[in-house]
């Protein structure tokens, strides 16, 4: 169920309140945010929890999610986002980009939602309907609208199949919420002290300021510009715990 689009937090008459980070609030516009009551027979209670909250960033062109970007707190919007619904009294179900872009990829995966979920089978059904009419049929099914699949098996009856690697566990969402969190409060302290020193991040072999479009700006002082290089992968261990996962 919709809840709304471009909702704004953290401004005067915002339906949604934001924090402070050293004196600053956060403020921001949600995309989308849809809602849904948690079924009591899963042990929820939503008259006193809440509701869980999908949350919606549209994204124009290529959207990817990845861990590596939240440590290094390259892109920190959906799980700040999120953590900002959360701290609303909100359960977090996902915090997704739904890619936009020109002209149409016919097969069923190109336009899925790309982000962050809870790992729940009546969270996943909730995120994709299609996926609940097959509870009973006994066949898998391959969610088109984010990366989860459902079957029905003789031992554990209708149950997720096969999730990708943003399926989180409430503890893992959390854990990512106050990583976001304590990035942005860092960024505002560093800032405050006056550090604005060019100090551009490289992944791998990707060199970003030869690529810059701001080069002659920064170059014309004629400094050199060191790059941080970050090698290998970052996965969700290098900051919350998966041992359970
Ligand atoms: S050229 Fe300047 S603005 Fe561009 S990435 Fe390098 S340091 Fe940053």
């Amino acid at each position: 169920m919709p809840f709304g689009t471009e909702i704004a937090f953290g401004k005067k008459d915002s339906p949604i309140q934001s924090r402070q980070f050293e004196g600053m609030t956060l403020v921001g516009v949600m995309d989308r945010i849809d809602k849904y009551e948690p079924q009591s027979e899963v042990g929820v209670d939503a008259s006193q929890v809440g509701h869980f909250v999908r949350l919606i960033d549209y994204k124009s062109g290529y959207a990817k999610f990845a861990f590596a970007d939240v440590f290094l707190g390259k892109k920190l919007q959906l799980v700040a986002y999120l953590g900002v619904l959360m701290d609303n009294g909100f359960l977090p179900a996902g915090s997704f980009y739904f890619p936009v872009k020109d002209g149409w990829d016919d097969d069923e995966f190109s336009h899925r939602l790309v982000g962050i979920f809870r790992d729940d089978l009546d969270t996943v059904t909730h995120l994709d309907k299609g996926l609940s009419k097959h509870a009973t049929d006994g066949q898998g099914k391959e969610s088109e609208v984010f990366g989860v699949a459902t079957h029905t098996t003789k031992t554990k009856g209708f149950c997720i199949a096969k999730r990708n690697d943003y399926a989180l566990e409430d503890e893992q969402i959390q854990g990512l919420k106050e990583y976001s969190f304590a990035m942005i409060e860092q960024a505002i302290v560093q800032m405050k002290k006056g550090n604005i020193v060019k100090n551009p991040l490289a992944q791998g072999n990707k060199a970003v300021c030869g690529m810059c479009p701001y080069w002659g700006v920064c170059t014309s002082s004629g400094e050199p510009i060191q790059e941080r290089v970050v090698m290998g992968t970052l996965g969700l261990g290098a900051f919350v715990d998966t041992q359970d996962k």
